[in-house]
């Protein structure tokens, strides 16, 4: 069920909000004040075009509370189909580190799951130095059997933990399926945010693109230059692109 549901934009059969990266974090928050489990999304248009050509993944996608454009196609799909964002591209990663300072100044905690052995310990480390208030509940790196006993001795670990807000960041679509799939199973956790490769960023693994191309809204072409095997996976943006005009010519 999303939050709401008047200031939904249906993207190709994606219900993104249309919100802003501090309506996001006070969306967050509140689930976590009121104990009242919300997660968090952040597709971009490669994430559409997996569920337009995967139906079955729209189900997963939407059943998050939060949706939010983290992608320029997203955001100028909208642009074309007539219902443009009012704030154009919310960045996930920027979204879960505003979040924590938000966090910082409260007493709830945070559990990392996700990214390469290291990677969410030098992630916590380094938001706990820009942000002394907060709180870290625990770790764990993403490379684990996203099903049977190594998957139960995970959840065990984050409710053990009583983490409020865990941040699954294991690549899309793997997190939001891992969040669908287990969030009932998460007994303390009142915030899950799917947040891909941010770990990396936070922990300083990974570079984000120089601002001027995320102005430009070339963050993308940055992504392949440094990631050139993304290149098969980026094969889905034109299609989506061209597709949504396709889609707008033949339903108005
Ligand atoms: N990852 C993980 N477990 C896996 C596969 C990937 O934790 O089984 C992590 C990987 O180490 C990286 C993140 O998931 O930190 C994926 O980052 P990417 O930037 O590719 O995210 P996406 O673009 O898919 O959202």
């Amino acid at each position: 069920m999303a939050e709401n549901k008047n200031s939904l934009i249906n993207v190709r059969g994606v219900n993104f909000q249309n919100t802003t990266l501090d309506g996001t974090v006070d969306a967050l928050l509140a689930g976590v004040r009121e104990k009242r489990q919300t997660a968090l999304y952040t597709p971009n248009s490669e994430i559409v075009q997996a569920c337009i050509e995967a139906p079955e993944l729209y189900e997963v996608i939407n059943s998050a509370e939060l949706i939010i454009p983290d992608g320029i196609g997203v955001v100028k799909a909208a642009k074309i189909l007539g219902t443009p964002f009012g704030a154009g591209k919310i960045a996930g990663c920027e979204v879960g580190e505003a979040f924590i300072k938000r966090l910082s100044e409260t007493e709830h905690t945070v559990f990392l799951l996700g990214g390469k052995p290291g990677v969410a310990e030098q992630a916590a480390q380094k938001l706990s130095e820009k942000y002394p208030g907060i709180k870290f509940a625990g770790t764990h790196d993403g490379y684990f059997k996203k099903e049977g006993e190594e998957n139960d001795a995970v959840i065990a670990q984050v409710n053990e933990s009583g983490a409020d807000v865990l941040y699954v960041c294991l690549g899309a679509p793997a997190q939001e399926k891992w969040i669908y799939q287990n969030r009932a199973k998460l007994t303390t956790v009142n915030a899950l945010l799917g947040l891909g490769g941010s770990l990396d960023v936070y922990a300083g693994t990974v570079k984000r693109a120089p601002k001027i191309f995320i102005r430009l809204g070339l963050e993308w072409f940055y992504r392949l230059l440094c990631e050139p095997w993304r290149f098969k996976r980026m094969l889905k943006l034109p299609k989506f692109y061209f597709g949504t005009w396709k889609h707008k010519m033949t339903k108005g």
